[in-house]
């Protein structure tokens, strides 16, 4: 096992992760079905990042992790 952690230092607030795991999973592009979620402060831009008790971390491939952009999602193996 192991766990999900999004640097929201590096975070942009794209949400392709979202879209990556919401289509891996459920095959279709969809944030509101993804294992984790973005939040972006609208005025400052601050990002937050959060990880869903749903995620399954992809059976040991991270969807997010390979396709971040940004390089913001790390993979924490146990
Ligand atoms: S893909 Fe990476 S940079 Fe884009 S929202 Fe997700 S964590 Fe942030
Ligand atoms: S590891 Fe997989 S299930 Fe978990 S948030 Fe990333 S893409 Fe979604």
């Amino acid at each position: 096992m192991g766990s999900i952690a999004i640097n929201s230092l590096r975070c942009v607030g794209c949400k392709i992760c979202l879209n990556v795991c919401s289509f891996f999973h459920e095959k279709e592009f969809n944030p509101s079905l993804a294992c984790l979620a973005i939040y972006m402060e609208p005025f400052t831009g601050e990002v937050e990042g959060e990880v869903l008790g749903s995620c399954d971390l992809c059976g040991g491939k991270p969807q997010c992790v390979r396709w971040c952009p940004m390089g913001a999602i790390k993979y924490l193996k146990r």
